[in-house]
């Protein structure tokens, strides 16, 4: 690829020699602030496109040299512009599943609830099942859980399967409950209930495992619904001024969510570009096939690292931790793949040429990871395998310079922390604070940050993360001065790893992440020049265009 484009640039070199004319661009950005990500190129005020890739950046005068008959010009008007974020870690397949799905999230009464069901039937083709989440009954004036009748009333011939807010409980219509055979005789599973009306009759409410009796009759996605629910994702990425997303959805959905991709591309749907994981844990054959088949150079969509889960969650004391929770006594959570077997797993595959992916999010698991990475650096005597840690939530201090040391990517997300402040300072307690999210310190040691969101846990929005990255604070502000203010980011420092560090994750640091000729154009145009704006200004900037490729994908109306 590189080599092509030297060949052609230094025979369009021969022809410039010979007139002295620059050649026209298919596009050109002028009058703009273009934060260009290069430190030798700074920011500029304007910029050519030729053929998807960017030919020039510099002044105004010397871009529109550039402008002929057939160039499509945008006058920025001194608008902000930078290189397109580049999301490390997404659940691109589940996000669309969840778009497509029923949002019961704020209704504020049983009517309303009925009302957003309605309104998406036609969606859903005869019969089909609808899922949704969300509803909170203790937000309506009946304050009453909805039942089946509730749902019958609206909900025609679907089945139908609504999750309360915590995902504890669920609401399902009769079409469900009937495809699940569940009747007045059927017994409570253990750890579960039924709930029944006064003359016994199941009212459609289950509660914990009682749930998994409907959930486990609804079918996995059609092709179909995996193309429409990814189209829907990649329509909200892009508006988001996401250009291209590292992406976790073939361990959830199979190779089928690889192939709905590609059948995107085929059709001319995926102006987004994606590097697709495939699960660690796959037979290394089954490995190199799908890697064959997706191959690892394809601007658009690729196969790229294998991902493992190492351990649960902060939130649900489940991450696992060198000593127990803060708030929780004798509880050092849970690693969810033995060391040993990590380190097999990754010292094969590894061997095979892949770059690894574990998630970690407690500081024992971060450990392993670490440990897993070492024993390969050792055996293989590299170290530039760009290995990656998910999350890197909690790290403790005798491991930190490990990230740099052995080539390690600390792959986070800084908008958890927007969530995640409302328990992160109990379940570590003082002593251990300074572990959470150590932003500052992995950069200061030399480690390489990527930055993502993990969409859709959080939404796809990065002005979210540099917000977080930046401040500490929640987006409503406090803890005054951020929660461990030593571990903040410079915007700048925050937008680098949102671009160039991410794609520097995905071996792709040579065709992305700055705004340099050679380089794709992929860039966003946002209403708000983010190294001069205050951090609330940043958390509320709003994309204006988005382009993939030299074209423009995304518009505000
Ligand atoms: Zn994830």
């Amino acid at each position: 690829m590189r080599i092509t484009f030297a060949v052609v640039s230094a025979a369009l070199g021969i022809i410039l020699g010979a007139c002295s004319e620059a050649p026209r661009a298919d596009l050109v950005l002028t009058g703009g602030r273009i934060y260009t990500g290069d430190s030798h190129l700074g920011t500029v005020e304007a910029l050519a496109v030729s053929d998807g890739t960017i030919v020039a950046v510099g002044r105004d005068a010397e871009i529109e040299r550039r402008v002929g008959p057939n160039t499509r010009v945008i006058e920025l008007a001194g608008r902000f512009a930078l290189p397109g974020f580049n999301d490390a870690h997404v659940h691109l397949a589940g996000a669309g599943q969840q778009l497509l799905s029923i949002d019961a999230a704020g209704t504020r009464s049983l009517a309303e609830l009925q009302a957003r069901l309605a309104a998406r039937l036609k969606d859903f083709p005869p019969g089909a099942w609808i899922t949704g989440r969300g509803w909170d009954q203790s937000l309506w004036p009946e304050a009453q859980t909805p039942t089946r009748d509730d749902l019958d009333a609206v909900s025609g011939d679907h089945p139908v399967l609504l999750k309360r807010v915590d995902g504890h409980s669920a609401v399902a219509n009769s079409a469900a409950l009937t495809i699940a055979g569940i009747t007045a005789a059927t017994p409570d599973p253990a750890g579960g209930t039924i709930v029944r009306d006064a003359a016994g009759r199941p009212t459609g409410w289950l509660k914990d495992k009682a749930v998994d009796l409907v959930a486990r009759h609804i079918p996995a996605p059609t092709m179909e619904q995996l193309k429409r629910g990814l189209e829907l994702a990649i329509a909200d990425t892009l508006a988001h001024g996401v250009t291209s997303v590292q992406d976790d959805s073939v361990r959830s959905f199979g190779w089928a969510a690889f192939e709905a991709l590609a059948a995107l591309k085929q059709e001319g749907k995926l102006r987004l570009r994606v590097s697709e994981w495939l699960p660690l844990d796959a037979p290394l054959d089954q490995l190199e096939a799908w890697r064959a088949q997706g191959g690892t150079d394809d601007p658009w969509l690729k196969t790229g690292a294998l991902k493992a889960i190492g351990d649960g969650s902060g939130g649900s004391l489940t991450a696992a931790m060198l000593a127990p929770f803060a708030n929780a006594p004798g509880n050092t959570g849970l690693l969810l793949i033995e060391p040993d077997r990590l380190n097999e797993l990754v010292a094969n595959r590894a061997a095979a040429g892949f770059q690894i992916a574990v998630h970690a999010i407690g500081d024992r698991a971060n450990r392993v990871a670490l440990d897993a990475f070492e024993a390969t650096a050792r055996t293989t005597g590299k170290t530039d395998a760009r290995h990656r840690i998910e999350h890197a939530q909690f790290i403790d201090d005798a491991d930190l310079a490990r990230f740099a040391k052995l080539g390690v990517i600390a792959s986070m997300q800084p908008s958890h922390l927007l969530s995640d402040l409302r328990w992160a300072p109990a379940i570590l307690g003082p002593a251990r604070e300074h572990e959470g999210y150590r932003w500052h310190s992995l950069l200061q040691s030399g480690a390489t940050l990527a930055f993502g969101t993990d969409y859709p846990v959080e939404g796809i929005n990065p002005m979210r993360g540099l917000y977080a990255a930046i401040t500490r604070e929640f987006e409503a502000g406090g803890p005054i001065g951020g929660w461990q203010p030593q571990e903040r980011l410079s915007i700048e420092q925050a937008i680098r790893a949102y671009t160039l560090g991410a794609a520097w994750a995905e071996f792709e640091e040579a065709r992305k992440g700055t705004l340099a000729p050679g380089k794709f154009a992929d860039i966003v145009v946002l209403s708000n020049d983010l190294l001069n704006a205050s951090p609330q200004e940043i958390l509320n900037a709003t994309v204006e265009i988005t382009i993939v490729g030299g074209q423009i994908v995304y518009q505000k109306q």
